[in-house]
């Protein structure tokens, strides 16, 4: 289960996932864009339609990659405890799969604080993509805030390759701009970004 707000997809996405189904062999990646998650309550993001059109357009490369619209269904606030709990459901019975999180160590920080943080790590064996900072730092930042066998957890799913570039944040800004050219994105991205007049991009009519 890889969640997040896909607002939009990028290539540090692709590149995540593409690591984690090499270094924990994982038979399936399961996309699961955000309706509004806990820390971007009152943000505007671009329609749960756009977001999950873009992720099935970026994720085609994949046989192993799916996109899930059960947040976005679900509407409200989205819980990862509460999709986790979902698919474990789907997935139970003796034969059931293990289950993993993908995330970013971005969101570490923020983690003791997630809803029922402790059965989402138990429900999932996390995979942490490293994206700035030391593991290390990291790990030591969530002594004391986290039980030890869940930081030992998060520390034996730490990706040891170097952080991959990669931040929507900073592609809305250049969309907004004028200034992002279609390589910074998956193919085909743009062209859906300018087409829905996401993130104030101007539409390719207005440019011709
Ligand atoms: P924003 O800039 O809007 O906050 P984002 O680029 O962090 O977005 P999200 O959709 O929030 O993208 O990311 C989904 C998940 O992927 C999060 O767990 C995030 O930490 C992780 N992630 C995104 N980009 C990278 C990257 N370049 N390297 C590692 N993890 C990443």
């Amino acid at each position: 289960m890889f969640g997040g707000s896909f607002d939009p997809v990028h290539k540090g996405h692709l590149e995540v996932a593409r690591r984690a189904c090499m270094q924990f062999g994982l038979d399936q990646v399961i996309f699961t864009p955000a309706a509004t998650p806990p820390h971007k309550v009152g943000k505007a993001l671009a329609p749960g339609s756009a977001r999950l059109a873009m992720l099935e357009l970026a994720t085609s490369e994949d046989p192993r990659w799916e996109v899930s619209d059960a947040e976005i269904r679900r509407a409200g606030t989205s819980f990862t405890i509460d999709t986790l709990r979902a698919l474990a459901g789907v997935e139970g019975g003796d034969q059931a799969p293990m289950l993993h999180m993908i995330l970013g160590s971005d969101n570490l920080p923020g983690l003791p604080a997630w809803r029922e943080v402790e059965e989402v790590l138990s429900i999932a064996q996390p995979i942490v993509a490293w994206r700035e900072g030391t593991p290390e730092e990291h790990l030591a930042a969530l002594d004391g805030r986290l039980p030890g066998h869940l930081v030992e957890r998060l520390s034996e799913g730490f990706m040891r390759l170097p952080p991959f570039p990669g931040s929507a944040t900073e592609l809305r800004r250049k969309v907004a701009a004028g200034q992002v050219t279609a390589e910074e994105l998956p193919e085909g991205i743009l062209e859906v970004i300018e087409r829905e007049g996401l993130y104030g991009a101007a539409s390719p009519g207005a440019k011709a």
